[in-house]
């Protein structure tokens, strides 16, 4: 059943998980001040399910269980799915900044694909065992981290022959009832604030990596996890509109041999799926990425606009602001049409559930990680000092001077030095605040370096149709 946000923030008051945040133990994460905005945050997810405005985009109905679901947890069963959750990702995060539980559902989508495919190599059960674990997901509207990426150690070496045995989490015993595993996932999105984690492969493996070959799922509480996070967004910050409000925390998750009951392992030893399953959650991944980061652009737009006639240029008559904000645009907007072309181009998978189409995929996440750097130039270009100068809202209250300041910072005689300033301030609190450069940093690591999506583009594109092309042409 779909759970309101009231509901999701009392599920999580029945978990216990070991955080810390700057070296103190969190008593509570729903209370905890610094995790507040990653908590509204995903609370946005719950909430606008119930809107009936948004009930299409936001929900679904399983073919699992034929319940209806939150999208976020549905397994894609045609390409208007694909398309409508690249919809839903962008929608949430055009309010929150980044939405985060995406992963959810490109993690399900690439586990469903993956545990059928093993199966029909290895005879194992990881299918219908996933199955189970997706209804229970789905009936109790979850929300789980997404934990793949490893420690890594030396970039050039593979897991079995790094310095340490642990720079990749690793299975490290196996029994009739379940898996041991020892290591650490060293960067997982809000992860103290959902109930579970998804535990993911980061790359493809040879067979003396048989042991880093891992996947399951496990309750965030579970004994032996312990998470280091940091705060979401610039909680209590008077001076970030939107980021005291809506954050991300990171973790890092520690596994000190924690036991994993088989019912909820996925990959156990198969080496030669993990690089499957690391792909599979890429492509969805990548596509997640471009909605985020489409949803950001939104917000930039708008207030790229609204700053320059408060300064009282009109951007469809000054040239040069009319040049930058189309520009804007047109960066938004291109990227954000390769992850509508990888859905309409999205294939059903041997399972039976939908993947984007990963050129498309990985063109549309490689444009928007490049260029955000491209879209916050011209927002700082066309915004002007004032960007990062502007007065704290307590400032404007001050007797005498709060007055005087709105005088003197009114751009156009038309619109109020108020607004002037909170717009100012909206850019500086995402685009040059501590925010505004993670935002640059999620968007070119986020979901895979440019280099890693380059790679991607180079294997699934088709160059030697191209090659023959040309030789039909010149007849060589
Ligand atoms: C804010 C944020 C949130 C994130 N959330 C999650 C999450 O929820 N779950 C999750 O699993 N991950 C998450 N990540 C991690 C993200 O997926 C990784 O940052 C990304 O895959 C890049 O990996 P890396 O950080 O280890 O960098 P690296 O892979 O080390 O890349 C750094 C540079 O080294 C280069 N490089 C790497 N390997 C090689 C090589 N063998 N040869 C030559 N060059 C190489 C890369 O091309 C790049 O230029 C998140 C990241 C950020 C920034």
């Amino acid at each position: 059943m779909l759970k309101t946000p009231e509901e999701f923030e009392a599920s999580l008051r029945e978990l216990h998980p070991t955080v810390y945040i700057k070296g103190h133990k969190v008593q509570s994460v729903v209370d905890e001040p610094l995790l507040r905005p990653g908590v509204n945050a995903i609370s946005v997810t719950y909430e606008y399910a119930f809107l009936p405005e948004y009930s299409e985009i936001m929900t679904a109905v399983s073919h699992v269980t034929g319940k209806r679901v939150n999208r976020l947890l549905h397994i894609n069963t045609s390409q208007n799915d694909l398309l409508k959750k690249l919809e839903m990702t962008r929608l949430l995060c055009r309010e929150t900044g980044c939405a985060q539980r995406y992963l959810c559902h490109d993690a399900l989508n690439a586990l469903y694909e993956n545990t059928n495919n093993t199966d029909l190599k290895y005879g194992t059960d990881y299918h219908v065992k996933f199955l189970n674990y997706l209804e229970r997901v789905q009936d109790d509207d979850l929300t789980m981290c997404v934990a793949m990426t490893d420690a890594k150690g030396d970039r050039t070496k593979r897991p079995h022959e790094q310095h340490n045995p642990d720079l990749y989490l690793r299975m490290v015993a196996r029994d009739e009832n379940g898996i041991t595993v020892r290591g650490i996932k060293a960067i997982v999105t809000g992860a103290p604030y959902t109930h579970e984690i998804l535990v993911l492969p980061t790359r493809n493996m040879t067979f003396q990596d048989k042991d880093y070959a891992i996947s399951f799922a496990i309750p965030i509480d579970a004994p032996g996890i312990e998470l280091v996070s940091r705060q979401a967004g610039r909680p209590g910050d008077t001076g970030a509109p939107l980021t005291s409000q809506y954050g991300q925390a990171t973790a890092q998750i520690l596994f000190d041999d924690v036991f994993i009951p088989w019912d909820r392992v996925f990959l156990a030893g198969e080496w030669d799926f993990a690089g499957s399953l690391t792909e599979s959650f890429a492509t969805h991944h990548r596509v997640s990425c471009i909605g985020a980061r489409a949803g950001l652009g939104d917000i930039l737009i708008g207030a790229t606009a609204a700053m320059a006639e408060a300064n009282g240029l009109d951007p469809q008559k000054n040239g040069h602001i009319r040049e930058k904000i189309a520009d804007l645009i047109k960066f938004v907007e291109s990227f954000y049409a390769c992850g509508v072309t990888s859905a309409i181009f999205g294939k059903e998978t041997t399972a039976g559930n939908f993947k984007p189409e990963p050129v498309y995929a990985n063109i549309g996440k490689l444009l928007q990680g490049t260029h955000i750097y491209d879209m916050f130039r011209i927002v700082h270009d066309t915004a002007g000092g004032i960007l990062v100068s502007s007065p704290y809202p307590e400032d404007l209250e001050i007797p005498n001077i709060g007055e005087k300041l709105s005088q003197y910072l009114q751009g156009s005689e038309d619109i109020s030095a108020d607004y002037r300033i909170s717009i100012a301030r909206l850019l500086e609190d995402i685009t040059a605040s501590y925010q505004g450069g993670w935002y640059s940093a999620i968007s070119i690591s986020g979901g895979g370096s440019p280099e890693a999506t380059r790679i991607e583009i180079m294997r699934k594109y088709d160059i030697e149709e191209r090659k023959s092309l040309v030789e039909r042409i010149t007849g060589v």
